[in-house]
């Protein structure tokens, strides 16, 4: 009897056991494949970016001292980091630069099997010379190997150009929420953190969309500026509303000219039962910023560069900040362009900085010169002939400086009569007082400061006494209305001011 009580317990035991082994247990861990091509591109520069442009991190080099894969990490996923490529904005990518990187990034994932999600790390403006959508092409492809049933989540900048193609092969779709931009690597973590929460919820979130018919530069589409303050606000609200996770506006790129460019909504449902719902909410919210079109607006004051510049020396006691919006180098123009040198010359200012001008010959000019050298110099307007010339200078040559302690090229410093001068040996902009730092200058020790963007950035943004962008020709013309598109989708605003429009009409644009 107690032998066969002792047989029955562990039968019990035994088939306990057996059947709690048998319960299927929640999945914690998922394994996370990531990639990305980052990049913006201004179609109306004349020459491509290829590989060399880019920063191409792989392996742990893609995820080492990010935010988004830590945080990944903490929550037990496995994370497949492949290629991670991210440029600044420049011309078209070439088409064997961008199938060079798809295809490593299509080897990976066939190489990694099975997978639970996927995490793109994406701008959104992307456009690749021969492909009419590459970002369409590029998911399209993804998609063939996974399947539908992977969750593909992918951040974006917010002036990225998107297509209701792209977005079908996407689950997740997020985009910051600031421009001057400052949440970056927040809307990378917030991206991740919903593709997890899908994963361990089981869920197949799908991204409802809105084009909106508005083409404007990003100098109109402040987010801490009404009316986009409110809206952007609205994002918050809607993204916490029952069956939702997340909601973006894009601005768009406007030097794009492809047919996608311009503002769009996204709301990302939690499921496809709540994608109608999600529609409605996108749509209403695209209408409400279409009603207010008129009022995105440049948020600081605007001038030729003859007008900026007198208005600046007119300016008691205060740093002047001139912007040379046509030669914005955050949107991909050269950086080359000659006109506002020129200009501060013949008007004979005595303390100004323009930092700078890309020109990597004249930068070897001066370092075989040497530092306290009197120099004559043609410079810029090497890479934009279309709408700037070369100069000729004489100067002298203060100092050569680097742009990180590492950098293999220096940049010059020049003075050229009461104008400093950065010659940069490579394309890239001043966004931060830190880089006009790491050249020994301050720039609120000048009356004027000329900087190639559009709006200031944000570092410049907090120093600024003042600031006017000086409306300059170049490849990121600020007057839409001035550009010669081809391509954009037409009507569209402020193109074709009388138009009319409505999200409601349309289920799908
Ligand atoms: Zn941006």
């Amino acid at each position: 009897m107690w032998i066969r009580s002792i047989t029955k317990m562990t039968i019990i035991a035994v088939a306990l056991f057996v059947c709690l082994s048998c319960t299927p247990e929640k999945k914690t861990g998922f394994r996370i494949l990531t990639a990305g091509i980052r990049h913006e591109s201004n179609t109306f520069i004349p020459y491509l970016t290829t590989a060399a442009d880019f920063t191409i991190l792989r392996g742990s080099d893609a995820t080492q001292g990010r935010a988004w894969a830590k945080f990944l990490v903490n929550e037990g996923m496995e994370v497949i980091p492949t290629l991670h490529a991210i440029g600044s904005a420049s011309g078209v990518v070439s088409k064997d630069t961008y199938e060079a990187f798809r295809d490593e990034i299509l080897e990976a994932l066939r190489a990694a099997g099975s997978v639970d999600g996927i995490f793109l790390d994406m701008h959104g403006a992307l456009h690749v010379e021969g492909y009419p959508d590459a970002q369409a092409d590029f998911i399209q492809q993804i998609r063939k190997i996974t399947g539908e049933d992977v969750v593909i989540a992918a951040s974006f900048d917010l002036h990225g150009n998107i297509s209701r193609e792209f977005i079908d092969g996407l689950n997740i779709v997020s985009a910051y929420r600031t421009a001057p931009h400052v949440d970056g690597e927040g809307t990378r973590v917030r991206t991740v953190r919903m593709l997890v929460e899908a994963l361990r919820n089981d869920l197949l979130p799908r991204t409802a969309h809105v084009s909106l018919p508005i083409l404007i530069p990003g100098e109109k589409g402040i987010t801490s500026v009404e009316p986009l303050k409110s809206f952007y606000k609205r994002l918050h609200e809607i993204s916490r509303m029952e069956g939702f996770m997340d909601a973006s506006i894009f601005v768009g790129m406007p030097w794009t000219d492809v047919n996608r460019a311009g503002m769009s909504v996204q709301v990302v449902a939690q499921d496809d039962r709540h994608l109608p719902v999600a529609q409605g909410q996108a749509e209403a919210l695209a209408n409400a910023i279409w009603r207010e079109r008129a009022r995105l607006k440049f948020d600081v004051p605007t001038a030729s560069i003859d007008e900026a510049i007198k208005t600046a020396l007119e300016a008691q006691d205060s740093t002047v900040f001139i912007t040379d919006s046509g030669d914005n180098v955050t949107a991909g123009a050269a950086g080359d362009g000659t006109l506002v040198l020129e200009r501060l010359l013949a008007h004979n200012v005595s303390n100004a900085i323009l930092a700078g001008i890309v020109d990597p010959e004249a930068v070897k000019q001066c370092v075989a010169a040497g530092i306290g050298a009197k120099v004559n110099l043609s410079v810029g307007g090497k890479i934009d002939n279309v709408f700037s010339k070369p100069l000729t200078i004489t100067c002298t040559e203060l100092r050569l400086t680097k742009e990180q302690p590492d950098s293999k090229q220096p940049d010059a410093v020049l003075q050229v009569d009461g104008v400093t001068l950065v010659l940069l040996s490579r394309h890239r902009a001043f966004t931060e007082p830190a880089h006009f730092h790491a050249m020994e200058s301050d720039p609120l020790d000048y009356k004027i400061v000329v900087v190639k963007e559009g709006y200031l950035f944000q570092g410049l943004r907090d120093i600024a006494p003042r600031a006017i962008m000086a409306l300059t020709p170049g490849f990121a013309n600020q007057l839409m209305e001035n550009i010669e598109y081809k391509h954009v989708r037409r009507p569209i605003f402020p193109l074709d001011p009388n138009m009319t429009w409505s999200a409601g009409n349309i289920m799908h644009n």
